[in-house]
């Protein structure tokens, strides 16, 4: 089977590349040149464990990369379209990208093709897919068959490559048996290792997707305000999440508290799954306040920063880590950009350090001026507080003697609750965590 998958980020490269992986001839297309000559040299654009060895194992093999449209349209049964879907002003899903590729495809059509969109998209966009195509292979006098699939991905960053070889679940919404059993031969190596499939129509496998992000962001607000509640009234958070999370109608994952959910699919999810609600008149109150909730949290983790500190002009704060989790380099929507931009509202200095993302820090936010550092020692010399924003694995080791000894003033303000409070206190910090005292 040959499969293209166009849009080559982290979802589209991971596809990808797991695919030839499993024995399946992988064309990945995207339109920026740059990313497609990297790969063609075995540079991996994006951060992400495991990557990186699986493309160099099966380029060239089973893996290969174009920009050509018309390639990847005339080498493949099954069409992913795996590009952005960024939010619009107004919340709702911008699919621009998507109906572009959609519309490309119909106008390289060349025989039966299934075209699988493994972006996240609102409800009915699979419909509205398959009518732009025919419309366009009508205007181009062509009469192919095809069919439209949803197959929404759930892989988390960080964790990309294991989630999408051994996924929790594969879901695939089609209209018709010829195309689910397409798609059972793409999968066939995680479905052969028992992986469960929910094979469902269009528009389930499209809310599946919302549904089950807005829950997880839903948890992790949800245990935002549970901490906030427990600073109040002396009560440790930490316990509270760990004891709710051995119910297992609960489960542990999602209910650590910190500065807000963050990355390229909660925020915008919950803000598209509210867009859809407005769309067919019934809007889902719970989502909108897990979005407040999030929002506040972000100013919450500031003023955090601010009473601990009393006064922040003219001082010197020291933020450790800046992608919106440990293990990835990505920046979307990372409450770490939030934060330092309030610091830097209140006139004072900022140094970073992050083990993966400060290059694309440096490309995408050229003007904000920050000091990068080297190591999470160097940012913290000097220092007026120390701001433990993304829990890197090197950051929960950190040496609070040495520490002491850099810093201008001791105050650590621990966002992720890494630390135990007692300890740090011990080393003469000021120490502020998450819902514990
Ligand atoms: P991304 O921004 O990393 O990559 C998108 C790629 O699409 C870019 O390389 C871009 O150049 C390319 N592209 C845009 N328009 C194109 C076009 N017309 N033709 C060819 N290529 C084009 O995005 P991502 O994070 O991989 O997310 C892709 C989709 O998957 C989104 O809908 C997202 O919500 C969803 N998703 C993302 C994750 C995640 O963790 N990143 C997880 C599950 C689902």
């Amino acid at each position: 089977m040959n499969i293209s998958v166009i849009g080559v980020g982290y979802v589209g490269l991971v596809t990808g590349a797991c695919l030839s992986e499993f024995g399946i001839n992988a064309l990945c297309m995207d339109i920026d040149e740059e990313k497609i000559n990297k790969l063609k040299k075995g540079i991996i654009p994006i951060y992400e464990p495991d990557l990186a060895a699986i493309v160099h194992k099966n380029s060239g093999d089973k893996l290969h990369f174009t920009t050509s449209m018309e390639e990847a349209v005339a080498f493949a049964d099954v069409i992913f379209i795996a590009v952005d879907t960024p939010t619009r002003e107004d919340g709702t899903s911008d699919l621009t990208h998507v109906f572009e590729v959609a519309r490309n495809i119909a106008l390289y059509m060349n025989e039966y093709k299934i075209i699988v969109n493994k972006s996240t998209v609102p409800v009915f966009t699979g419909q509205k897919v398959r009518e732009e195509i025919k419309a366009i292979l009508a205007k181009e006098g062509k009469n192919f068959e095809f069919d439209v699939v949803s197959n929404p991905e759930f892989l988390q960053e960080g964790s990309a490559v294991k989630n999408f070889i051994c996924p929790d679940r594969i879901v695939i919404g089609s209209s018709n048996d010829k195309a689910l059993e397409a798609m059972k031969k793409v999968y066939y190596i995680q479905l052969l290792q028992g992986v469960p499939l929910v094979a469902t129509n269009i528009e389930t496998a499209e809310m599946i997707k919302y549904a089950s992000n807005a829950f997880l962001a839903t948890k992790v607000s949800f245990i935002n305000e549970m901490a906030n509640m427990c600073e109040r009234c002396n009560a440790d958070v930490l316990t509270v999440a760990r004891a709710m999370g051995l119910d297992d109608r609960i489960g542990p994952r999602f209910l650590q508290p910190g500065p807000g959910y963050g990355g390229s699919c909660f925020p915008k999810d919950t803000k598209a799954l509210v867009g859809i609600g407005k769309k067919i008149r019934y809007i889902p109150k719970i989502v909108k306040s897990v979005i407040e909730v999030n929002r506040l949290q972000r100013l919450l983790a500031y003023s955090k920063i601010k009473k601990a500190m009393k006064k922040l002009d003219n001082k010197t704060v020291t933020v450790l880590g800046l992608s919106f989790k440990p293990e990835t380099d990505d920046l979307r929507e990372s409450p770490a950009i939030d934060i330092i931009e309030k610091i830097l509202e209140s006139n004072a200095r900022v140094k970073v350090y992050d083990p993966k993302s400060m290059s694309n820090m440096k490309t995408n936010y050229p003007l904000l001026p920050i000091a990068y550092c080297e190591d999470a020692y160097s940012a913290c010399a000097g220092s007026d507080c120390i701001v433990l924003v993304t829990d890197w694995k090197e950051f929960k080791s950190l040496d609070f003697e040495k520490l002491k000894e850099i810093v201008q003033t001791p105050v650590f303000v621990d966002l992720r609750n890494v630390y135990e409070p007692e300890e740090i206190r011990s080393f003469g910090f000021r120490y502020e965590g998450m819902g514990r005292k």
